[in-house]
Order: structure tokens, then C-alpha cells, then sequence
């Protein structure tokens, strides 16, 4: 038996983070907090709680991420848009953060409400995620994490450009870029390579998103850059009505993409739950990453 590099990985050299969304009613904060409870003792690097298209969830991402900081050991991460909000508002939003505890903002451009619209920056705004960065660091020294495209943004004239405004980000003090989802392996790997032939030393962290409904993140997909396979729709197909077919699925390719990116180097993962614990809680364990070992930095 030859162990996949996947199955060799598990030798707990990794380190692991886990994304949320703010729930909208009381079901939906019980799933949240039932999946948290589930993760917690993976002893992840951190959590991150993300802030509606357009600041649409300001008070919602406020209050979950105070409840974890309040009711949980985990390191809680809020993100932050700088659309459609003046640098004052912002700069407001960040300081009752940090008064809150909170130690570590994913800073984030956003984009405009009405989908497919351009980005036009507020004159009294932050213009973009590098902006951001750099005035969120003048309101206290938070750890700061930023967004990155490994098959790049859609508004960017090139990958080059792209990843010169990544530089940018960095240069401000970014100190992470967390990577939209993708599904190769290869255009990951060979990204995290152009960013540091193009000197840009902070680490860059895979974005995993374990898919068990192609249509819903094709829909998706076509808003952020990211390429959905041919043969992912042929694994799903004729399976609409076999939903634990559809997550042991999910979670074969997704192991097998962390396996790849294990062997390329990769010993962080962040994981975009969608606020569900079991998929990333598989990953994780086939990853040899297991409930209360010793946190790994
Ligand atoms: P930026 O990095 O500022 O810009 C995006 C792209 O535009 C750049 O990559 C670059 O190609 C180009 N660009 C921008 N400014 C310049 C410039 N001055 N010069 C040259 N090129 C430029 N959205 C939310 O609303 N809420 C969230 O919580 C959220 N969380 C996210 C988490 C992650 C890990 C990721 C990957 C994305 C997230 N997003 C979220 C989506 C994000 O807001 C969008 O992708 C948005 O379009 C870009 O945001 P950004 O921070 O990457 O912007």
C-alpha cells in the first residue's frame, strides 16, 4: 500500500482556517453555532466571519464575531468591505473591532451591489483593498489578511497586474493573502510561485470550497474569476436527488485537491464552510488534522 500524499500528510504540520457568514434568522445561527462547536476543537488558526455585498450585513458580522471572541477560544478574524462607506465610517467600523477584542480584519474592496457593475470609488472612500489596508493599519496594529485570485480577478487588465495590486496590498501590511476558491492544484501552485518570483513574501493560503451543488457555485463562479472543470459537472451528474452521494463526493475532491497542494508545499488551508461543519471536519481529519491536538502556528 503506497500512502497518497494526502494520507502521508497527516502528520500534523498543518494548519487550518474556517470561513462563516452571519446568519439571517435563529435557524441559521443555530447551524452556525452547532458547526462552530463541531470545529472549534480542530484548534483552527482562526475563524473569519464575512461582511455582505456592500456593508449589507454590518451589525450581523459584528455580532458573530463578538459572540466567538465572547463564548469561544478561537482567534476571530472579521472581514471588512471599504464599498460604498467613507474612510471615517470605516475607520469607526475597525475601532469598535479592535475595543471589541478583535485582533485581525480580512480586508476586502467589495463590490458594487448591482451585480456586474463597475467598481467606481467614493471620493470620500477607501479606493481599493490596498487603501484599505494601509488605514486600517493607522487605527491599530490588527493582523490583516487580504483577498487574491489564482485565476485572476475579473476587473484585472492582466495576471501581472493582478498581482502587482497583490504587491500593493502587501507592501500596505497585509500580512496573508487568502486565495478565492479554485479547483486546480496546478494554477494555485503556479501563483503562489509568480508571487514570490515577484517578491512578495507574505504567505499565500488556498481558499478550499468543498462543492456539493455545481450549479449553485457555477452561478457564483461567474462573478469572481474562478474556473469550475468539466468533469466536476460529470461527477455530479444524474445525482440531484442523492445528496450523500453528492457530499461523499464533495469531499473526495476537495481531499484530493488539499492532497496535491500538501505535496506543492501548501501547509495552510482555509476552508469556506458556507457555515456547514461535516465537509471541512472530513477534510481536516483525512488531512490528519484532529480535535484538540496541539494547535500548530
Ligand atoms: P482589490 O484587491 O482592491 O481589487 C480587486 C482587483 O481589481 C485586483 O486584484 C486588481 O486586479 C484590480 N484593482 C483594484 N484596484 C486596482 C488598482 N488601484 N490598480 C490596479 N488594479 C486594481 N466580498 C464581500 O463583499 N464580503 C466579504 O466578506 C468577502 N470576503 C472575501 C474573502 C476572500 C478570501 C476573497 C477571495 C474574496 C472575498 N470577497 C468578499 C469578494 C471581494 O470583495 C471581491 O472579489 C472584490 O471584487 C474585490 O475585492 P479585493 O479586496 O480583492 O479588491
Amino acid at each position: 500500500f503506497e500512502p497518497t500524499p494526502l494520507f502521508a500528510a497527516a502528520k500534523g504540520d498543518i494548519a487550518v482556517s474556517f470561513e462563516f457568514f452571519p446568519p439571517k434568522s435563529d435557524k441559521m445561527a443555530e447551524t452556525l453555532w452547532a458547526s462552530i462547536e463541531t470545529l472549534a476543537p480542530l484548534q483552527p488558526q482562526f475563524v473569519s466571519v464575512t461582511y455582505g455585498a456592500g456593508g449589507s450585513t454590518r451589525e450581523r458580522t459584528h455580532a458573530t464575531v463578538e459572540r466567538i471572541v465572547r463564548e469561544t477560544h478561537l482567534p476571530a478574524a472579521a472581514h471588512l468591505t471599504c464599498v460604498n462607506a467613507s474612510r471615517g465610517e470605516i475607520d469607526d467600523i475597525a475601532r469598535s473591532y479592535w475595543d471589541a477584542g478583535v485582533r485581525h480584519i480580512v480586508a476586502l474592496r467589495g463590490d458594487p451591489p448591482e451585480e456586474g457593475a463597475d467598481y467606481v470609488p467614493r471620493a470620500d472612500g477607501y479606493a481599493d483593498a490596498a487603501a484599505l489596508v494601509a488605514g486600517l493599519k493607522q487605527v491599530a496594529p490588527f493582523e490583516v489578511s487580504v483577498a487574491c485570485y489564482p485565476e485572476m480577478h475579473p476587473q484585472a487588465t492582466c495576471p501581472e497586474a493582478d498581482l502587482d495590486h497583490l504587491a500593493r496590498k502587501v507592501d500596505a501590511g497585509a500580512d496573508r493573502a487568502i486565495s478565492q476558491f479554485f479547483f486546480s492544484a496546478d494554477a494555485f501552485l503556479r501563483f503562489r510561485d509568480r508571487a514570490a518570483a515577484r517578491g512578495i513574501a507574505a504567505e499565500i493560503v488556498p481558499g478550499i470550497l468543498p462543492v456539493s451543488n455545481v450549479a449553485q457555485t457555477r452561478k457564483f463562479a461567474g462573478q469572481c474569476g474562478a474556473a469550475i472543470p468539466d468533469w466536476m459537472d460529470e461527477l455530479f451528474e444524474g445525482l440531484d436527488h442523492k445528496p450523500a452521494a453528492r457530499q461523499l463526493i464533495a469531499a473526495t475532491i476537495a481531499a484530493e485537491l488539499c492532497g496535491q497542494l500538501y505535496a506543492g508545499g501548501i501547509r495552510h488551508f482555509h476552508f469556506y464552510t458556507l457555515n456547514r461543519a461535516e465537509l471541512a471536519y472530513a477534510i481536516c481529519h483525512l488531512l490528519g488534522v484532529r480535535a484538540d491536538r496541539k494547535a500548530h502556528r
